[in-house]
Parts: structure tokens; C-alpha cells; sequence
């Protein structure tokens, strides 16, 4: 079932480059497998998907370190929050991390890259609706957590958010394309099952497909 929700949303992915006038080949869907099994995962893998998504590093730990043993050109990106105590762990599982929101943790991944002697691409994660439950730096706090990540030496490829719920997400993403062209980034991660042909549109590098990949979350 995975494996045809997998053509369905790669084809819808062809299609909404084309809209765009943009290259189907520029943008990454990331599959985002939290709450689903390992074998539940393995069809995708099998048919030749290779970049996946977690939102908690302990669940991840748990799944796939097995996987990545047998399909070691699996790239997993992390896509919720990050403790800073957990920094050493997500970079030694993690291939991207899409969450980097606040002083603390570009300092926590800064010495975890260090220690490890590898460091991963880094999305510094946007509060782009300004919402208090939300995670995300406010946009203008964007600019100096920007700075101090590339002083840290942290490769940041660019900027994520989740909109409001319930809302129209478009000009959510304009803005968050704005921001990151106001800063000299290319990566855009945006757009998640309900909405990322409009984040395609808007420019998005990187979309976070879940349900519409594996069905509804129990
Ligand atoms: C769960 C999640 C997604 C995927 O959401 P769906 O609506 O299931 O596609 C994308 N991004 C983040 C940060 C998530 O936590």
C-alpha cells in the first residue's frame, strides 16, 4: 500500500514541479515514518526510497539502526524537537536535522559535530505563525541564531516551519522563502501530506510527507 502511495505522491510531486517551472530532481520527499513499525517501513525501502524522518531521537534509536545496517545509504532527518542533551545521539544517527531553533542547541551540536568528527546539515526550524506552542525561532530572532550557527561552524542549508493548523499555509510559505532568500539559504523544508504541492510552488526543497505516504497515524 506504501508502495502506491509512493508513486501516487512522487508523480504529484513530477506534477507540481512542472507548475512551478521547477526541476522534479530538486526536491527530496522525506517519508516520515514516526509511530510506524519497522515493517511497515521496509516496503518503502525496498522499492528504492531512501530518505525518511523521525520526530523523537529514542524512537528512532529503537527502529533503525537495523535498518540502516541494511540499507546503509538511508538518509534519516530529524524533524521535531531536539534536547540539547540528546544533541551526541541524533548526530550519530541523524543525517539532517530540520529542528535547530535556539542558542542552546547550535551550541549542543556544535560540540556534538565536534566530538563526533562529523557534522550534518542543519535547517534552522522557523515559528513562522508566531504560535506559543509552536517550536521554532521567532522570525526576528532569526538572523542572530543564524549568525552564531555559522560562527559554531554548523552547515546550515536552510530554514523549515510548520504553519497554523487549519489555515491556508501558502502565504506561510512565501514567507518563510522570503526569509531564506533575505539570507542567503537555498533549502526550503515545507510542506507536509495536506499541503505540499503549494509548498512546492512556493519553492520548497524538502517535503515532510507522512500520512498520505502510510495512512492515518493510530
Ligand atoms: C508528522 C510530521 C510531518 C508529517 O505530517 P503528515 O501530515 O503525516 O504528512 C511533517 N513534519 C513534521 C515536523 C512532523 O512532525
Amino acid at each position: 500500500m506504501a508502495e502506491t502511495a509512493l508513486t501516487d505522491i512522487t508523480n504529484r510531486i513530477t506534477h507540481a514541479a512542472g507548475i512551478a517551472r521547477r526541476k522534479a530532481d530538486d526536491i527530496t520527499l522525506i517519508a516520515i515514518s514516526k509511530t510506524r513499525t519497522a515493517e511497515e517501513i521496509e516496503p518503502l525501502l525496498q522499492s528504492g526510497h531512501r530518505h525518511f524522518g523521525e520526530n523523537r531521537v529514542q524512537e528512532a534509536q529503537a527502529k533503525w539502526p537495523e535498518l540502516k545496517a541494511r540499507y546503509p545509504d538511508v538518509q534519516l532527518h530529524l524533524v521535531g524537537q531536539l534536547q540539547s542533551n540528546k544533541a551526541d545521539d541524533a548526530v550519530a544517527l541523524f543525517d539532517a536535522i530540520h529542528s535547530l531553533d535556539r542558542p542552546s542547541l547550535v551550541t549542543a551540536l556544535a560540540r556534538a559535530f565536534e566530538k563526533a568528527g562529523r557534522s550534518v546539515p542543519c535547517f534552522i526550524q522557523v515559528n513562522i505563525g508566531a504560535e506559543d506552542q509552536k517550536g521554532g525561532c521567532a522570525i526576528a530572532e532569526l538572523p542572530a541564531l543564524l549568525a552564531s550557527a555559522r560562527d559554531a561552524g554548523i552547515p546550515v542549508t536552510g530554514l523549515m516551519c510548520v504553519p497554523p493548523l487549519d489555515v491556508e499555509p501558502s502565504p506561510y510559505f512565501a514567507l518563510l522563502a522570503k526569509l531564506a532568500a533575505d539570507n542567503g539559504l537555498t533549502g526550503l523544508s515545507m510542506g507536509m501530506s495536506g499541503d505540499f504541492e503549494s509548498a512546492i510552488r512556493l519553492g520548497a526543497t524538502h517535503v515532510r510527507v507522512g500520512t498520505a505516504l502510510f495512512g492515518e497515524r493510530g
